[in-house]
């Protein structure tokens, strides 16, 4: 059996070596055009940021390696050029002597990943203009950045990508502006959240111009000039983080079915519409796991999975890939922003009807040194529990509660689930109620119609606020108008309270509300607990 793999990276890579795992007999071949196979794109900004010193770091696995341990014939700088479906043959140039071959298959696997966005704006071929996708690449930037004595930078995109590569800039002693279309950083966060990182950046020192539509790249006359809608930015360089497009020309050109997002269509068994032909990671129309509906989901942890999943199914075996669900996670100077499933804009967009909820636990118990504050949501849906998506940001132990709540986004876990959940606690790593149980229990306290919720969204302008924190808090600050009526002294005080309106009650973090809720709704109080309190009004 003759299994032809194109693209040698993280899908191709995960691939060839299962491949060979289950099937000692098969002839595996890979072909990749770079120079490099199984290299570390995700460290690439760590790199430029010197966080990772040496290049050789980044080379996980030479072609070497592979012969060796698994018998796998890699070859690099090698362009696969056309796929022949009747014959079953890829045409091959080798890169390096111009040489054009062709090869058989049985199997064949197209890993050919993504390229980055380039949109047709002009000056964006200029010599300092860089996009950060391969080594050579990244040698490019260090290099650039070293000779050229750069000390401004413009990154364009404020993605995770685009969000890293400014922080390692920075690292680097440059002074940075991220330039973003849309009105806040990272579009997989709702805009309250994408705050806070907003604030953080602002406070390290990153400039954002947000907002702002790229219109061309000049050369000036010492530098570059990036011209926005609203601004002209001087730039010693220029680094694109648009996103990514499936790279799909092969498959295109061989008739093979494509995406709504350009994608190759693949089944849960990583087939495309060619019974011979699998495809696997950023160069697939992935499927989500949650609603079902197509999702372009280019990061590696879906790739090593369908890599995988393909070399069993070129095996034999059956397989059955979930879906994706966007799980992502990002370091930011020293904060941590994860998120997995749907947001609130996507989950309109899909007419989805969903509930918000938001909390702001700490990471460990406060009584235990060093404990951190972070900043949870779930979206879940009202008519089951379903979790749908969350995103959390803060300091500590924030991975750690999206990875709980990928997998139970990935099982179809309800918030009735969540507050159930077992997890492990001591002091120094979490709560006895983790904030994973906490977001379930307020989420089905809602669901149950224990806590009438409101948000600061939806509060009217006349309505009746109540604080309910203390006397000192109250204050040091408040809503402008709202009585204070501290829970500690609620209900000897329930006479001062309105019964023919409803009651606002909002706290900190919106704990005390919702214990005020409880003790005025028993008392035929019509209430509303603002979720998060305070410290979700931004
Ligand atoms: P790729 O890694 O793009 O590999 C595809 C390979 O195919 C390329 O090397 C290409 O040269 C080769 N190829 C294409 N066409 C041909 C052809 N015709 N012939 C031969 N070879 C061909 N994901 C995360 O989950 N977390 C992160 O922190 C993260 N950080 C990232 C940071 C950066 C800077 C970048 C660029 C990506 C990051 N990602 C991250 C995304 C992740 O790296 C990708 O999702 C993953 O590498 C996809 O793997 P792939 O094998 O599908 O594609």
């Amino acid at each position: 059996m003759d299994v032809v793999i194109i693209g040698g990276v993280a899908a191709g890579a995960s691939c060839a070596a299962r491949a060979r795992r289950l099937n000692e007999e098969a002839r595996i071949t890979v072909f990749e055009r770079g120079p490099y196979v199984s290299f570390a794109n995700c460290g690439l900004p760590y790199h430029v940021g010197d966080v990772i010193p040496d290049e050789q770091d980044l080379l996980l696995v030479t072609p070497q390696v592979f012969q060796e341990r698994f018998d796998i014939q890699v070859h690099v700088r090698h362009e696969v050029r056309a796929i022949d479906r009747v014959r079953r043959v890829v045409t091959v140039a080798d890169l390096v002597t111009g040489q054009v071959r062709e090869q058989r298959y049985d199997a064949l696997v197209l890993a050919t990943g993504a390229r980055a966005l380039r949109p047709p704006v002009p000056g964006l071929d200029l010599p300092g203009v860089f996009t950060l996708r391969t080594v050579p690449e990244t040698r490019d930037v260090k290099s650039w950045i070293q000779h050229h004595r750069a000390r401004q930078a413009v990154v364009v995109g404020a993605g995770f990508v685009g969000l890293e590569v400014a922080e390692n800039l920075v690292r680097k002693g440059l002074s940075v502006t991220v330039v973003e279309k849309a009105p806040g950083v990272l579009s997989n966060l709702d805009p309250e959240m994408a705050a806070h990182v907003q604030d953080h950046l602002l406070n390290n020192g990153v400039r954002l111009a947000l907002g702002q539509a790229l219109l061309r790249v000049e050369q000036g006359e010492h530098r570059l000039v990036v011209h926005t809608d609203q601004a002209a930015l001087p730039a010693d360089l220029v680094i694109l983080g648009l996103g990514v497009r499936p790279r799909a020309e092969l498959a295109r050109g061989a008739g093979l079915e494509l995406g709504p997002h350009g994608g190759v269509a693949v089944g849960a068994d990583l087939r495309t519409s060619d019974p011979h032909i699998w495809a696997v990671g950023d160069v697939t129309q992935g499927t989500c796991s949650v609603t079902g509906a197509p999702m372009y989901a280019p990061l590696a942890g879906p790739a090593n999975r369908m890599g995988r999943l393909a070399g069993d199914a070129i095996a034999g075996r059956p397989v059955h890939f979930r879906g994706v669900q966007r799980t992502a996670v990002c370091g930011l100077f020293g904060m941590t922003v994860a998120s997995t499933g749907l947001n609130a804009h996507t989950l309109r967009s899909a007419g989805q009807d969903f509930i918000e909820v938001w909390l702001h636990p700490k990471d460990h118990v406060g009584y235990y040194p060093g404990a951190t504050t972070m900043h949870l949501k779930l979206l879940v849906d009202p008519s089951d529990g379903r979790l749908l998506g969350a995103q959390a940001v803060g300091e500590e132990g924030v991975d750690k509660r999206m990875d709980v709540l990928s997998m139970a986004l990935q099982m179809r876990a309800t918030v009735f689930d969540l507050e159930e959940a077992e997890l492990c606690y001591a002091p120094q790593f979490g709560a006895a109620k983790d904030p994973v149980n906490i977001a379930g229990m307020i989420a089905a306290n809602r669901l149950r119609g224990d806590l009438p919720a409101g948000d600061w969204s939806n509060v009217p302008d006349d309505a009746t606020l109540v604080d309910v924190r203390e006397d000192d808090e109250y204050a040091d600050e408040h809503v402008p108008g709202a009585l204070s009526v501290p829970l500690s002294e609620l209900r000897e005080r329930l006479d001062e309270l309105p019964r023919d309106r409803t009651l606002w009650l909002y706290c900190r973090s919106g704990k005390r509300s919702y214990d005020a809720a409880r003790a005025l709704s028993q008392r035929g109080f019509d209430v509303r607990t603002i979720q998060g309190g305070l410290m979700s009004r931004g």
